[in-house]
């Protein structure tokens, strides 16, 4: 039977941290969150992150542009916040619309100001463990990683999904920590080769979209299940993780929701106040 790892209380310790680090800066920090257009998920995360946000005295700024905005007035209002120097960090919220391109404009916030770490500049760094933003999602399930006490070094971890926000920048820093990392994705599901890199996994980490994608039999006895997926099926969310049958062979499983959903808004808020701080040095 496994123990459960929950988000919510290694996030509570970290924003008292935050509190403390805040409390101590000259100025409050600045946020500015731009969503383009109407979505109600969007919505919702502009709210939670704004409530996280005052609860550390964090400014938190919104703008809200219009569905039919171009590419290039969205880039020009990025490279407003760029110039002004109260600002310590935006975000564009998802989804945008098709006339715009995320990863074309997401390379127009500055660096410095690029508290998703999606910049590649900042994506970079993490290749030589140099990084300061870090993608919000990885730096989460490292957070729980090292709330578990697991020593990382030369652990057989498997890590499903390889996208640009949670696999791939997971993967490199799992690298820097020497576990021994592989990452599947849907080429190893074609090749019908999931099960067995499953299978041997030590540490397993699944980010697909995918409810039940990973057999609960599949998990290895006494391994560490970290589930970032999140599915709606039938008004209930659930992992990519089959949880009941996974909960009796893991030793250590985060539940979803409330394991790795409420780490990723505070990994934001760190990211926000670490960006001040290089700005203020
Ligand atoms: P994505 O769609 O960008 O990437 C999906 C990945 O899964 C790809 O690497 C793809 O190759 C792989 N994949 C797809 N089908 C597969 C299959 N059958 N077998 C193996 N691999 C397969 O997704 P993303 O943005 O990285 O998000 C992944 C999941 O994590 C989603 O459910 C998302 O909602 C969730 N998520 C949660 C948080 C959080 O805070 N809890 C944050 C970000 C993403």
């Amino acid at each position: 039977m496994a123990k459960l790892l929950e988000g919510k209380p290694i996030a509570e310790k970290i924003k008292e941290e935050l509190k403390a680090e805040v409390a101590g800066m000259k100025k409050k920090p600045v946020l500015v969150s731009i969503m383009v257009g109407e979505n109600a998920g969007a919505e919702a995360y502009v709210k939670q992150q704004k409530k996280n946000a005052e609860n550390l005295s964090i400014d938190y700024q919104f703008q809200k542009l219009g569905a039919d905005t171009s590419e290039a007035a969205l880039i020009e209002t990025i490279q407003k916040m760029n110039a002004d120097s109260s600002v310590n960090g935006v975000i564009i919220q998802m989804p945008l619309p098709p006339q715009i391109d995320y990863k074309k404009i997401s390379q127009f916030i500055s660096p410095d100001k690029d508290i998703e770490g999606m910049h590649p500049v900042n994506i970079g760094k993490i290749v030589f463990g140099k990084a300061k933003l870090i993608p919000c999602t990885a730096q989460a399930v490292m957070e729980l990683l090292q709330a578990t006490g697991v020593d990382l070094y030369g652990k057989e971890v498997v890590v499903v999904g390889h996208s640009e926000i949670v696999g791939k920048p997971l993967a490199l820093l799992l690298l820097e920590r020497f576990a021994t990392t592989t990452v599947c994705h849907i080429g190893t599901s074609k090749a019908g080769k999931l099960e067995e890199h499953v299978r041997r996994a030590e540490v397993l980490i699944v980010a697909v979209g995918k409810a039940g994608l990973i057999k609960g039999e599949w998990v290895r006895e006494g391994a560490i299940v970290i589930d970032v997926g999140i599915n709606r099926v039938e008004d209930k969310i659930v992992g990519d993780v089959e949880h009941e049958e996974a909960f009796k062979r893991a030793s250590i499983i985060t539940p979803v929701p409330g394991g790795v959903g409420p780490l990723t808004v505070t990994m934001l808020m760190r990211n926000l106040i670490q960006a001040a701080k290089l700005q203020q040095s």
